[in-house]
């Protein structure tokens, strides 16, 4: 089964979290299934609807 939907992320969970690596705003990508980061372009992978804020985990997107 392929599951399109998006995610279904908690506003006030949005709202406190930052990126940990910059402390950036981060921005929903609902296609990518990632949270990116409007500071350091980082974008860290959204899994059963719960943000991994991990630098280990994010994927540098090239975006600044
Ligand atoms: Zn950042």
């Amino acid at each position: 089964m392929v599951n399109n939907a998006a995610m279904n992320l908690d506003p006030a969970l949005l709202e406190i979290i930052v990126c940990p690596d910059c402390r950036g705003a981060l921005a929903v990508d609902d296609a990518a299934s990632e949270l990116v980061c409007t500071g350091c372009g980082l974008a860290y992978p959204v899994r059963d609807d719960i943000p991994v804020l991990l630098v280990d985990e994010a994927r540098a997107t090239g975006r600044s």
